[in-house]
């Protein structure tokens, strides 16, 4: 059976729902993409989840441990990438109280990863050849790159947009959780998201960086956002702090009584980061980032929330590389979703 290699760093879920199924749409070999054939390795400390409440024991889910995040840049101090508070004090040499004892981290940051993909610009142009040629061979279709990157052109121009739908991607996404409430508005997007109802959430929350424009000015619809004061900053810093510690306590308290996980969770706010598989063409991508990616040169500017943001410039750097002709093509037509 065809398996997916080892993904560090997350629950390894190859094609649908059910990890060890057979991969499917496997197009192209490289880097981003699955190579059939991969043996795979023996599991370590799998363990079975409920899945959507229906105890499956033929789904086995991979945990990995988390990979270390790379330091702050320059001159970004406050909040640290993680802070481990129970650690910190038993090293201080303070006692811990059964309260303290939660390995609670903050975060400025999300993470992006692509985990799998059948994209690239000759899926356009197979696509929209067909129209014209009936079909053609990948070698026809990547003899004359001129004629490629016009064609290309045209479409993105002229918006014939189905035949930037022939491609598929799966990101791997892990943000605060009102990052997701934005993302899952996008209905072309398929989702899945880790659950708080059949495991304990971790205390990991989200506090804006030092580089986060905390202020906002001028009218709805026709604000900017401007640098906070070294006070505001220490303010949201602390007080974020301070509500995530008694909100993951209440948590805990409540699970550690018997309350059963989805009812404890209503304590836990936005800010928590929760992780999910993200899986889009490049179409439904371009309509997102037109939204979600703030450039004021663009024929239809928009102002999304800086981590929402975060989280598009990511995604757009992946698709680039896999598509540069639509990424050129989009970028040269005003980022206008076709
Ligand atoms: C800056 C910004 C501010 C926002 N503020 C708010 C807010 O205050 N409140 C709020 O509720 N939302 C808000 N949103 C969310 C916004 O209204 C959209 O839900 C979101 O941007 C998804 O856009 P979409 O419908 O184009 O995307 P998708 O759902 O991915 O749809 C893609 C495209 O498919 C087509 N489509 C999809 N579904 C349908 C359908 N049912 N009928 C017809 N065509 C369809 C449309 O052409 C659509 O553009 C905001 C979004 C942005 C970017």
């Amino acid at each position: 059976m065809l398996r997916v290699p080892p993904q560090p760093d997350r629950l390894a879920v190859p094609d649908g729902h059910h990890p060890g199924a057979p991969v499917r749409a496997v197009q192209r070999a490289g880097p981003q993409h699955l190579q059939l054939g991969h043996p795979s390795p023996p599991l370590p400390a799998a363990f079975v989840p409920p899945v959507w409440g229906i105890p499956d024991r033929s789904v086995t889910v991979r945990r990995t441990l988390r990979r270390p995040r790379p330091p702050a840049g320059p001159g970004l101090s406050a909040p640290p990438a993680r802070v481990s508070e129970a650690v910190e004090k038993q090293q201080e040499g303070v006692s811990v109280s059964a309260d303290d004892a939660f390995d609670i981290e903050f975060r400025s940051d999300v993470e992006v990863e692509l985990i799998k993909s059948a994209a690239s610009d000759a899926d356009v142009l197979w696509a929209a050849r067909v129209s014209t040629k009936g079909e053609s061979s990948l070698a026809e279709i990547e003899a004359d790159p001129e004629r490629s990157k016009g064609l290309i052109n045209y479409l993105m121009r002229d918006r014939h947009g189905t035949p930037f739908e022939h491609s598929s991607m799966t990101f791997y996404v892990k943000a605060p959780i009102f990052v997701f409430r934005e993302q899952m508005r996008h209905r072309t997007f398929s989702f899945n998201e880790e659950s708080g109802r059949y495991r304990k959430l971790d205390p990991v929350f989200y506090v804006p960086g030092p580089e986060r424009k905390l202020v906002q000015e001028g009218k709805p619809g026709k604000y900017v956002f401007v640098d906070g004061t070294p006070e505001q900053h220490k303010l949201v810093t602390e007080a974020t702090q301070e509500s995530y510690r008694q909100s993951y306590r209440a948590y805990l308290e409540m699970l550690d009584a018997g309350v059963a996980r989805e009812v404890a969770r209503a304590v836990l706010p936005v800010g928590l980061y929760s992780s999910m598989y993200v899986t889009c063409n490049a179409r439904a991508l371009m309509n997102f980032l037109s939204l979600r990616v703030k450039r004021e040169d663009s024929t239809f500017p928009s102002f999304p929330q800086r981590e929402i943001e975060m989280v598009a410039e990511k995604m757009e750097a992946a698709w680039a590389s896999l598509m540069p002709l639509t990424h050129a093509a989009f970028e040269a037509n005003g980022r206008v979703c076709p």
